[in-house]
């Protein structure tokens, strides 16, 4: 039997033994269906956040079970010295879906994807001979890579580098969006690669602006320079296309991938163009479980379902319905300065008079059965699952209403 009791002494162990670098929310999630949520003391979720845009398909798809199940009882692992079908597949289909790459690295999370990046673009100018002078990642402030020693370097905000130091070298930093700041951190010369997400995530959702991205291109192609672009959080159909950068007009030359490839699995990926795809040689790099057949066999079924035309358009429908939604909640409870992104990557900007308490509404919403996310402390973010259904995404907008009336009271 499920008890308040219990939901307390587990939120007490995590309290107590998890290193206290996260603060989740008082409450223990214990199964999901679709768009919705349970807590083990039984109260509902409509989940607005999908587990940061990873649940591309909802909680407890049946055909993701399917493919995890049958997958688990033939082989869990062989590591790479040996093959599978699963990442064979997985990553021709990749390669296919992709229209720009031609080899794949597996890997199990988009920190590791970016790692491989990281490590790829610098072997790239090694073997062009670039001395280690030369061979410079810019990337764009308010960018969020991950949060390996490296990736927290690319990732050019301070808050996550505090007390790292000493960093990497060869970093440097741009303002997001200002194709004349990316033009003169490259006129040296030294600029190996330019590492940039489509839809900045984390930093506040922020797009691309028009233009930018081809910007970017041109310089690297000036530069001899590779395009690494990061869809770690806005790939994988989120903001309508499969690849958020085909909405840009621009071919990469690496494309990172993670969280909504596995639909809830760990697994990330690593795309590479034919002007790098002979970089990495053998013995240049590795992982343990990158490629592992449970992860690969689920994310093969994630792909194609998210590929497909049904998704995209399911995405178009819910980004207007949250967009209209917003728009009246602010009519009503004057909150959101703007709202922001692309297909169902949104953020809604809060007015300076709430300025910072983007943390507080979470807790708000979630007191009153919605779950959703902050991309620092002045936007609520909206990534919910791609195939979210009408009523979902309307009753999560009731329960947001609520909870901001909760807030301005
Ligand atoms: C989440 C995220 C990462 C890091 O992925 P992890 O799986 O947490 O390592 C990197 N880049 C972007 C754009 C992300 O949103």
């Amino acid at each position: 039997m499920t008890t308040h009791n219990d939901t307390a002494s587990l939120l007490e162990i995590g309290r107590e033994r998890y290193v206290p670098v996260y603060k989740p929310r008082p409450m223990v999630l214990d199964h999901g269906r679709g768009s919705r949520l349970w807590d083990k003391a039984g109260k509902e979720y409509v989940d607005l956040a999908g587990g940061i845009a990873v649940c591309a398909l909802g909680h407890a798809d049946p055909e993701l079970i399917d493919a995890l199940t049958t997958q688990a009882g033939k082989l869990w692992h062989t590591s790479n010295v040996f093959n599978s079908e699963p990442p064979l597949r997985l990553a021709e289909e990749l390669v296919v879906a992709s229209k720009f790459a031609e080899r794949v690295f597996l890997c199990n999370s988009g920190a590791e994807a970016n790692e491989a990046a990281i490590k790829l673009v610098r072997k790239h100018a090694a073997a062009q001979g670039r001395t280690p002078d030369k061979r410079v990642i810019v990337t764009a402030r308010g960018s969020f890579h991950g949060r390996t020693l490296a990736t927290v370097t690319a990732t050019a905000q301070p808050k996550y580098q505090e007390g790292y130091e000493p960093l990497p070298a060869g970093f440097r930093y741009v303002d997001f969006n200002d194709l004349s700041q990316l033009e003169v951190a490259m006129a040296g010369g030294d600029v190996c690669a330019v590492m940039l997400e489509p839809v900045q995530g984390e930093g506040g959702v922020m797009p691309a602006a028009q233009g930018y991205l081809q910007g970017a291109r041109t310089l690297c192609n000036q530069h001899d320079a590779l395009l690494v672009l990061d869809e770690i959080q806005c790939g994988m159909g989120r903001t309508g296309p499969l690849f958020a950068h085909w909405a840009d007009g621009v071919v990469p030359d690496v494309v990172t991938l993670a969280k909504a490839l596995g639909g809830g699995i760990p697994i990330g990926a690593m795309l590479v163009g034919d002007k790098a795809a002979q970089t990495l040689q053998f013995g240049a790099h590795g992982t343990t479980f990158g490629g592992n057949p449970l992860a690969a066999a689920v994310a093969r079924v994630a792909l194609k379902r998210i590929a497909s035309p049904h998704i995209a358009d399911n995405v178009a429908r819910q980004a207007n319905a949250i967009r209209d939604g917003l728009s009246a909640i602010n009519a009503e409870i004057d909150v959101f300065d703007e709202v922001r992104g692309r297909g169902l990557m949104l953020g809604a900007v809060l007015k300076p008079a709430y300025a910072g308490r983007a943390g507080e509404i979470l807790d708000a919403a979630a007191a009153r059965g919605l779950l959703l996310l902050q991309a620092g402390p002045d936007v609520l973010r909206f990534v919910p699952a791609l195939n979210i259904t009408d009523e979902d995404v309307a009753e999560g907008l009731t329960r947001l209403r609520l909870a901001l009336g909760d807030i301005v009271r």
